[in-house]
């Protein structure tokens, strides 16, 4: 059984690439923090495709919650590696820094940083000694340029790309390619509250992109083709660079 960890795959762009790697044949671990009736909906809708996952909610925020879910599900499946990991679930807690408060900032850095190296490093054992191995990390526009009121989400972005970089040089001869996915404006929940119609003049391809475009992306670097690309950063934001 090939298997495919997505986290934040109960909405937006995670449930788009959890279909989209399920449809590849892959056996999907959909990891969500709370909303229960959306991951369900996730799951209904994989299987209706015909094909496999399962749910395993933890907050990736929270290095306890990581050990005692997916350290388990690993222990308790030692036939089993899990092929590809999407790191995506994340956060935005916008404000200008001066007004920014500590949780806005640790809120956002944990979700979005620190769950990359707690996960990936409990996963990657598994990889690395099965010698293959897709690690692709969901991060943003704001992390290559930076963009005012996300000094938080920038920096956490910025570090998870710098991760990337570092870690595909350590473990490349090993067949496991590290990447990451940058999308531009999609529309989500988490864009939900963004005026589309002003801010599409702004973009280049002149709309928002959607889940399943950034979803064809993840599955490109996922594949077992795409082995000798690791330590890049593939935009997906409709020609919005500046
Ligand atoms: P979204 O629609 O808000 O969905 C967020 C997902 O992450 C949900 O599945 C949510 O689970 C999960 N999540 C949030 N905090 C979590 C936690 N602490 N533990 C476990 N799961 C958690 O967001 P999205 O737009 O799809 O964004 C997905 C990724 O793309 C994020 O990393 C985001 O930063 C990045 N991104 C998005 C855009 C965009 O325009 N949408 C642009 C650039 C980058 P629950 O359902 O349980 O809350």
């Amino acid at each position: 059984m090939k298997i495919a960890l997505v986290t934040g795959g109960s909405r937006g762009i995670g449930r788009a690439i959890s279909l989209r790697l399920a449809a590849n044949g892959y056996h999907v671990i959909v990891n969500y923090k709370s909303n229960n009736a959306e991951a369900e909906k996730t799951l209904s809708l994989i299987r209706d495709q015909g094909n496999s996952c399962e749910l395993l909610p933890f907050n990736v925020a929270d290095r306890s919650d990581i050990k005692d879910a997916l350290g388990s599900w690993i222990e308790n499946h030692p036939e089993d590696t899990i092929d590809i990991l999407v790191n995506n679930a994340g956060i935005k807690e916008d404000n200008l820094m001066i007004f920014m408060k500590d949780e806005q900032w640790e809120d956002v850095i944990s979700t979005n940083l620190h769950s990359f190296f707690y996960i990936t490093r409990l996963v990657l054992q598994g990889m690395l000694m099965r010698k293959f191995g897709r690690i692709i990390n969901v991060v943003s526009l704001s992390g290559l340029k930076g963009l005012p009121g996300q000094t938080n989400y920038s920096a956490a972005k910025a570090g998870v790309i710098g991760a990337t970089k570092a870690l595909s040089q350590e473990v490349a001869r090993k067949g496991v390619t590290v990447n990451a996915v940058a999308p531009g404006f999609i529309r989500t929940d988490m864009t939900k509250e963004l005026n589309e119609k002003e801010l599409k003049n702004l973009i280049p391809a002149r709309r928002f992109g959607t889940a399943e475009e950034v979803a064809h992306a993840v599955a490109f670097l996922a594949s077992e083709e795409a082995g000798y690309i690791t330590g890049h950063v593939l935009s997906v934001n409709g020609g919005l660079y500046t």
